[in-house]
């Protein structure tokens, strides 16, 4: 893939965003690494999703300098950077505030797996990492922290919102989804106490589901 193709596939990406009603206003913002130059694709900083276009995406090095771009990079770059350093595998990343996940990081407290949807994607819990400053590598330091070793390709961030990793862009994108749809469905079945409490997936069972989705499911 080119560093072209990653441009116009990132800028297609963070259209999905507000289609799937993950973001509010500008915020949110999906990076993609590119394997072969490693420089990273990412959002311009504060820009409207409806004035993005390929062209305005900003490419930087993995230290964050922007190589290409007349915009600032999101403020959340250095963060993004630190992931990349230190997570070698993943080649896209995303970053939402989406309603229901970000709920469960108010309350800085892991979104638990009921649902077999969510052990096929997570394996398990969404992870949630501790509060950390917005602009420099703080929240990617926390974030490599609890991904690092884990199935999980999300991880909520206390009183801030959801970053999710993946094998591309797109792979990031779909774990971004996921997880504010299990968030949602979580949230839901937590609000039926009056007719029991959600049940709990037995951790052989997790195994199974997660293996079966990520090895067998699929074309
Ligand atoms: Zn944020």
């Amino acid at each position: 893939m080119s560093l072209a193709t990653l441009r116009e596939e990132v800028y297609q990406l963070h259209l999905e965003l507000p289609k799937s009603q993950l973001i509010a206003w500008t915020m949110g913002n999906v990076s993609g690494r590119d394997p072969e130059t490693g420089l990273i694709v990412i959002k311009p900083s504060g820009v409207r999703y409806e004035q993005l276009t390929p062209q305005n995406m900003v490419i930087v090095d993995v230290q964050g300098k922007v190589v290409e771009g007349s915009l600032k990079p999101s403020s959340d770059t250095a963060s993004h950077c630190y992931m990349y350093r230190h997570m070698p595998d993943i080649n896209g990343i995303v970053h939402t505030h989406s309603r229901y996940a970000t709920a469960f990081a108010a309350l800085g407290v892991p979104i638990p797996c009921f649902l077999t949807g969510m052990a096929d994607e997570f394996g398990g819990e969404i992870p949630c990492g501790g509060f950390a400053l917005i602009g420099g590598e703080e929240i990617g330091e926390e974030v490599v922290k609890h991904l690092s070793g884990s199935r999980s390709p999300a991880v909520i961030m206390q009183n801030h919102g959801v970053f999710t990793v993946g094998k591309s862009a797109e792979a990031a994108v779909k774990a971004a989804v996921m997880a504010e749809d299990s968030a949602a469905t979580t949230w839901l079945a937590l609000q039926l106490h009056q007719l029991g409490t959600p049940i709990p997936i037995a951790q052989e069972n997790l195994d199974r589901l997660h293996h079966r989705y990520t090895h067998i499911y699929g074309q």
